[in-house]
């Protein structure tokens, strides 16, 4: 992953999705996948928007095993069904490597989550797979271990890795994580890899995505995942930091204006 070895940023493509080039990557949609209707219209929202992406989990990680634990299979065709609609490319979680084929037979982008940054059997697993790969960086995991995790995949053959911070856990607890955004910086001249920011998760608040979304762009980064839904309040995961589609077209002009002046 180290610098040393390609002195330029690797511009990272999967379907119609690029990121580490000119322009920035802007995933969006929502945390889980919920309807046809649900994916498909936040699917043509965050298109019209600008988004190049579209996110949205079918298997999901909760932290409560009494939580939605996301739609599975029926999810990823969902999401097939919304990138035939739209052409956007699909970035979805996969949470264990048994799954990876099946996943990797969906989307364009595998997410590799931040509870799992260190489950090395998933990581060599996405090593094989004929798709990239969103990394998160672990809630309590360091740059090192992070960019040793990535080492885990790229070893296994596949080149194309991109690096997620996501917010780390401090003592601080008026945001649900703390998201440095000095990662940016710090990883791209350690790496290659493009860097993307998760403001939906590094802040935890509906009401600071925006701000943190622009800051990320501010500060050079490759990409953006936001967690975007037609109606936040009855999301099934996540809505309280989750963008309505008017509020995701409002945060990318604001972030078109300030990505033209970087
Ligand atoms: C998500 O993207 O919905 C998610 C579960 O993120 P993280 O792994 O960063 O918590
Ligand atoms: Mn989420």
């Amino acid at each position: 992953a180290s610098r040393e070895a390609h002195t330029e940023t690797s511009t990272i493509r999967a379907g119609s999705f690029e990121v580490g080039g000119k322009a920035i990557g802007v995933i969006a949609g929502p945390c889980s996948v919920e309807s046809e209707e649900q994916i498909v219209a936040t699917a043509k929202a965050v298109k019209a928007a600008g988004a190049t992406a579209l996110r949205g989990g079918a298997f999901k990680p909760r932290t409560s095993p009494y939580s939605f634990q996301g739609m599975k299979e029926d999810g990823l065709k969902l999401l097939a069904t919304a990138r035939d609609e739209t052409g956007l490319a699909i970035v979805t979680e996969v949470v264990s490597p048994e799954d990876v084929d099946l996943v990797a037979g969906y989307a364009e982008v595998l997410q590799i989550g931040a509870r799992n940054m260190q489950n090395y059997r998933l990581l060599e697993a996405c090593g094989r797979a004929d798709a990239a790969v969103l990394l998160k960086r672990g809630p309590s995991a360091t740059m090192d271990e992070l960019l040793l995790a990535a080492e885990y995949i790229l070893d296994g053959g596949n080149s194309r890795v991109m690096l997620c911070e996501r917010g780390i856990r401090t003592f601080e607890a008026h945001t649900r994580f703390t998201l440095p955004l000095a990662s940016v910086p710090y990883l791209q001249q350690k790496t290659h890899l493009p860097v993307v920011i998760d403001p939906s998760h590094g802040t935890g608040h509906t009401y600071m995505v925006s701000s943190l979304a622009k800051a990320a762009i501010a500060a050079g980064a490759d990409g953006v995942i936001v967690e975007v839904h037609p109606d936040p309040e009855n999301a099934k995961s996540d809505g309280y930091q989750t963008l309505s589609c008017e509020a995701f077209a409002t945060m990318m002009a604001e972030c078109r204006r300030i990505a033209e002046a970087v």
